[in-house]
């Protein structure tokens, strides 16, 4: 059976682009029946605050990627992650260097010098540990393959390898007897049993050595079978460029908080962020995992456009249920929403919005408080004429007995052909006495949904 596992570090963000690595795991596995783990990599002690571990539940629930068994914690691995050094130190896969950290960094200063690459000489190697000052602090490095290639048939790269030789014995242990993220990583994933390794292609590099220790612990232990490898392209802006701030590169709480987007949106558009399915544009989350598989994964990188994210927001937004949209609204709008009337407002609210902040921009007028403020544009459409003629509303709407959109407008109609004008030339200021602003919807269904009552006072307070 399939196993898979999104291993975030605590920054204090849920990155866009960690959240499609998760998301694609979490696809992946669900696809393939199987489980979908997730291992908090918190060896950063200073960064790995509980509020920081919590931005990305926070993120991976919002988003409905609900992991299977208890997330993992690296950091309380630590023994196991030296057991399993001290395991390959005794098979004499691994061995002790006592290198200083002066004579390192003479040998890098030396390689630099000779234009040749930066890495460990291996200069400990071969040599007896008995050679070392009695009590000399060392760590503990590799063995690592010294001929030929590492080979990774990576199920979104294809097949990708790397001369041994430009490989270094990298540590697994450091001299406080702390594991690498190398090592870290590595043990986890064989206890966890993940069978596929899905992550972003900056960890491609790391592939090769830990493939290497992995067959290293080959005949050591049971269980160390090799996974298969998904590395998958990072995401540029929409300029070409590496994710920036600007482009869109912020956590997923800032999708939804200050950006106003759906859950499902940012699961569909992360979706569609380097696999596809045809030119098919929108997934429910059962079509997606369904469909979803990693040769859909493309091999190059692909662009964050938020336009096109805002616009499917928008699409999100009309399918979206009404009264859920309205306690998203009303939590954005503050305590004097009323949800019961914003559900009924929706159906006509949400036929423009393209994010939640839109749609509470254009929900406020329904909660204003007389005398309603007036936006600069509103204020220019009330000149004395519109006033007076706001007066002439008044009286002829407060005669309507029907408050519903038809009458309403069969009367007001009847009022512009009266003067000979446009429907739009009443429109204009009574939207602007209604709601403060000049864009709202429909001006029927905003009289009707404020109702009679506040209507008129409404426009009393505007008429002259
Ligand atoms: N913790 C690593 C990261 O957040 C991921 C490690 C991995 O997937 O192997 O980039």
């Amino acid at each position: 059976p399939v196993v898979t596992r999104f291993a975030p570090s605590p920054t204090g963000f849920l990155h866009i682009g960690n959240a499609r690595t998760g998301l694609f795991s979490w696809l992946y596995a669900r696809h393939c029946g199987g489980k979908a783990l997730l291992r908090i990599e918190d060896t950063d002690k200073q960064r790995s605050t509980k509020e920081a571990i919590d931005v990305i539940f926070d993120g991976l629930n919002w988003l409905g990627l609900e992991f299977d068994g208890e997330p993992v914690f690296q950091s309380e691995r630590a023994p196991r992650h030296a057991e399993v050094a001290m395991k390959l130190l005794d098979a004499g896969k691994a061995y002790k260097c006592f290198a200083t950290p002066e004579e390192l960094a003479e040998m890098r200063e030396q390689q630099r010098a000779n234009k040749q690459p930066m890495r460990y000489d291996g200069r400990w190697r071969d040599r007896d540990p008995s050679e070392a000052p009695a009590g000399a602090p060392f760590v503990i490095r590799l063995k690592a393959e010294t001929g030929g290639d590492t080979v990774i048939e990576d199920a979104v790269q294809g097949r990708v390898k790397v001369a041994n030789k430009e490989l270094d014995d990298f540590i697994l242990l450091r001299a406080d007897g702390t594991p690498t993220y190398m090592l870290a990583v590595v043990v986890d994933d064989v206890d966890m049993g993940v069978t596929h390794i899905i992550r972003g292609d900056d960890h491609l590099n790391n592939a090769f050595r830990q493939l290497q220790l992995i067959r290293a612990m080959q005949g050591i232990e049971d269980g160390w079978d090799e996974p298969v490898y998904a590395h998958i392209p990072l995401i540029h802006g929409n300029d070409g460029a590496k994710l920036s701030k600007r482009h869109g590169a912020l956590g997923v709480d800032a999708y939804r908080d200050e950006l106003g987007i759906l859950p499902e949106t940012l699961f569909n558009y992360l979706l569609r962020l380097g696999w596809g399915h045809g030119d098919k544009e929108e997934f429910t989350r059962e079509e997606a995992i369904a469909l979803f598989d990693l040769s859909g994964v493309n091999k190059g990188p692909s662009r964050f456009d938020m336009k096109k994210l805002a616009n499917m927001n928008g699409n999100f937004i009309r399918e979206a249920d009404d009264a859920r949209l309205a306690a998203l609204v009303a939590a954005r709008i503050g305590p004097e929403a009323d949800e019961k009337l914003l559900t009924e407002a929706m159906p006509v609210l949400k036929t423009r919005a393209r994010d939640l902040g839109e749609l509470a921009d254009g929900a406020r007028f329904l909660f204003a408080q007389r005398p309603l403020g007036l936006t600069e544009k509103a204020t220019d459409l009330l000149d004395d004429e519109a006033r007076s003629r706001l007066a002439t509303i008044s009286q002829r709407l407060a005669a309507e007995k029907d408050w519903t959109t038809e009458p309403l407008e069969a009367n007001l109609k009847a009022y512009a052909e009266d003067l000979g004008l446009g429907l739009g030339k009443l429109a204009q200021p009574l939207r602007a006495a209604l709601t403060g602003q000049t864009t709202s919807p429909g001006i029927f269904d905003v009289l009707v949904l404020l109702g009679r009552d506040e209507s008129l006072a409404r426009i009393d307070a505007q008429a002259r």
